[in-house]
């Protein structure tokens, strides 16, 4: 079985994030950035299916400028095989990510494609939903554990509103990673050392024939208003005098 996984460059979920002067964005230059948090359990879950021999290969691509280079490299270093970039220097918005992922899959030809439930920057949480409908596979989104168990198809349980939902999807298909799906592994020296031999074929949207034009314009990007500092009240019917006079919510 050949598994693929999506891996996006965003910024490290350690910083502080800044807008920009003129409200256009967010700050990106000088920033730190990493795999987006999803995408390492994505990645840690195709390494445990490649270990466990479930997997044949296990191959991974992401989409964006040459530094995503190094993000591919990390998922090597973790366990992944080979590494795909698409390589372009346009805004990519979810459903020109989903078709581009679409155009790879059509060379590539995976039985499974995990991706991360949302990518931490945008939080669009989109791709995944809208590849498989491109692809018109089944989908298991917000995966708490996959089971590979039978040939041809994967029992997800997905964490939903209420509690828990198992689902059983047949291969090929779409799998998004949740959180609580497993702790992905740090990479160790030897095996950073390693991915350097990796390969990492590039690609770009137009070789792949898709129009990546954004759909959406952002207007305007602003920093949610600051909170005000709180106050101790002395007794509860002080608090609801303030609840009721100042706060005029009772
Ligand atoms: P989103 O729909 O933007 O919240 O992203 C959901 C998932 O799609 C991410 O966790 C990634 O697995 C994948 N994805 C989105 N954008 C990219 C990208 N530029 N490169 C690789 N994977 C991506």
């Amino acid at each position: 079985m050949k598994v693929l996984v999506a891996v996006k460059r965003v910024i490290d979920f350690n910083v502080k994030i800044r807008v920009k002067a003129d409200n256009t964005g967010v700050e990106t230059a000088n920033v730190k950035m990493s795999m987006n948090p999803f995408d390492e359990i994505a990645v840690e879950e195709g390494v445990r299916l490649r270990e466990a021999g479930t997997a044949s290969e296990l191959v991974v691509v992401s989409l964006g400028v040459e530094q995503c280079r190094e993000t591919i490299r990390t998922a090597l270093a973790m366990g992944a095989d080979r590494g795909i970039l698409v390589h372009t220097d346009a805004e990519l918005q979810p459903l020109a990510v989903a078709k581009l992922l679409k155009a790879v899959i059509g060379r590539e030809s995976p039985d499974l494609v995990i991706l991360g439930k949302q990518a931490i920057d945008d939080d669009s949480n989109q791709t995944g939903q809208m590849l498989a409908a491109l692809m018109g596979w089944p989908q298991g989104t917000f995966a708490s554990n996959i089971g590979l168990g039978d040939a041809g198809a994967a029992e997800v349980t997905r964490e939903v509103d209420g509690g828990l939902e198992t689902v059983s999807l047949e291969l090929p298909a779409v799998i998004t990673t949740d959180l609580r799906l497993n702790e992905p592994r740090y990479a160790s020296l030897p095996n950073i050392m390693k991915a350097k031999k990796k390969t990492i074929d590039t690609v770009t949207p137009e070789e792949l024939d898709v129009d990546v034009a954004p759909r959406l314009v952002t207007l305007k990007v602003e920093e949610p208003p600051k909170r005000q500092a709180g106050v101790i009240v002395d007794s509860i019917p002080d608090l609801v005098q303030r609840l009721r006079n100042e706060a005029k919510v009772i």
